[in-house]
């Protein structure tokens, strides 16, 4: 694999540097001196930068001319992260709206609904999240129980509840995964729903971590009636449209975490800046061993760029690297705080929201438990884990499980 840039990408992440020279000053502060600090603004500030990030080309790098984006590749999109990070100014504030869920608007939506929706989410004017895990439904998603039903021809009644959904308190709409068939397979009977969140019947209700953040929410729907323009992909095809939101999810994840800022250099010099702990003979031990992790994953995050650069799509093994970035990052927050006292984990310190964030990342975009099952099995080849509900319609598994409690 060759890691310089071509002549084309030296000449673009040129451009993307000039530009960022020009306008870095008009970026929220979000650490240190001067940061906005109160949720409102943080949010306020960071959509009209995601704004100017639009116009500037450098927000949907990879999204088609058509849509607002600049119909580029993945490397580019690795490039403006890249240089974005360099500046020190932050990425978008909805990526997961424009990383995961406009990617599966555009694959799957009708023209009216990408013409409608993916101007205002790529410009941050209406933020998305993605409401697909349940109190009963995570790792097996499929189990989702959120039930969408026809009440006339063309619209649809809504209840349910959803959980750990980010920006629901703030976002204008929602990518939602229901049931509308429980009388088929479970995969079988799912419909994707757009959610305008302002929707009668919808309450949000802030769920609120340990670092004093709510970043995500709980969903409540209660007789929601919507459109059926609103579905995405089709009535029964919920589960095909699902996996395509967890491909960029997977692909977003398994090109490296140093656009998230766990980079090896980063961790090393916060401990080389310490008085004396890079003498520190343990300290140097956990430190080459994390560093070590973070570059295997860095350099595995190349492989899943080539992948992308020859047209394919990354395989199961990303999911390897996630589980390496979680834990070494994990160790690398646990370091800094030893090295560095409890100060790092004080409110504002650049470590604090990293250290606190990291062990729900442990659950996000798949569990290492699963991730390694699926390694386990797609991977190297091992036998599949038990499967007890293959083919069988999801009301009937409602009624086994019930029997058994
Ligand atoms: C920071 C954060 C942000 C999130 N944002 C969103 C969001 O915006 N939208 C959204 O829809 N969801 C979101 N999620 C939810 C996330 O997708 C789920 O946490 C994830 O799918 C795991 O599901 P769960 O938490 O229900 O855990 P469970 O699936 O209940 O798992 C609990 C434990 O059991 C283990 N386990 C489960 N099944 C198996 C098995 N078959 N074999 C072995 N072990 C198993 C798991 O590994 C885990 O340790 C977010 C989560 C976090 C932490």
């Amino acid at each position: 694999m060759d890691l310089e840039d071509t002549a084309e990408q030296a000449a673009y992440r040129q451009r993307v540097r000039s530009w960022l020279a020009q306008h870095a000053s008009e970026a929220p502060v979000l650490r240190g001196e001067g940061a906005l600090t109160d949720e409102a603004e943080v949010v306020r500030a960071r959509r009209a930068w995601q704004g100017r990030l639009a116009e500037g080309g450098l927000a949907g790098v990879t999204w088609p001319k058509e849509y607002g984006g600049q119909g580029l590749g993945p490397v580019e999109q690795v490039i403006a992260n890249q240089e974005i990070a360099a500046a020190g100014v932050p990425g978008v504030l909805d990526a997961i709206g424009v990383g995961m869920l406009g990617p599966t608007i555009i694959a799957h939506g009708t023209e009216q609904q990408k013409s409608r929706y993916l101007g205002p989410m790529l410009h941050g004017d209406e933020v998305w999240c993605q409401l697909f895990s349940e109190p009963a439904a995570g790792s097996d998603l499929a189990a989702v129980q959120t039930r969408a039903q026809q009440i006339d021809r063309g619209r649809w009644v809504l209840n349910g509840q959803k959980v750990w959904t980010t920006n629901a308190q703030f976002a204008s709409f929602g990518l939602l995964l229901a049931r509308t068939d429980p009388d088929v397979a479970k995969h079988k009977g799912l419909t994707m729903f757009i959610l305008p969140m302002e929707a009668e019947g919808v309450t949000v209700r802030g769920l609120r971590q340990i670092s004093g953040e709510a970043e995500f929410n709980e969903v409540f729907l209660d007789e929601v009636a919507l459109d059926g323009e609103l579905i995405v992909g089709g009535v029964g095809n919920g589960w095909a449209t699902a996996l395509t939101t967890l491909m960029f999810e997977r692909a977003t994840i398994g090109l490296g975490g140093e656009g998230l800022g766990y980079s090896a250099t980063r961790f090393a010099a916060a401990v080389a800046s310490v008085q004396g702990a890079g003498a520190d003979p343990t300290v140097r031990q956990r430190l080459g061993v994390l560093c070590a992790e973070l570059t295997a994953v860095r350099f595995m995050g190349y492989r899943t760029l080539t992948a992308l650069q020859r047209g394919q799509i990354p395989g199961p093994e990303a999911g390897l690297a996630k589980v390496t970035l979680v834990n070494a990052a994990t160790e690398a927050g646990e370091l800094i705080a030893d090295v560095i006292g409890p100060e790092a984990l004080q409110r504002g310190s650049d470590w604090h929201h990293m250290i606190c964030f990291l062990p729900g990342l442990r659950s996000a975009g798949g569990t290492e438990e699963i991730l390694r099952n699926t390694v386990g099995e797609r991977v190297l080849g091992l036998p599949p884990e038990p499967r007890l509900d293959k083919g069988m319609p999801f009301s009937e598994l409602r009624q086994r499980e019930g029997a058994r409690a």
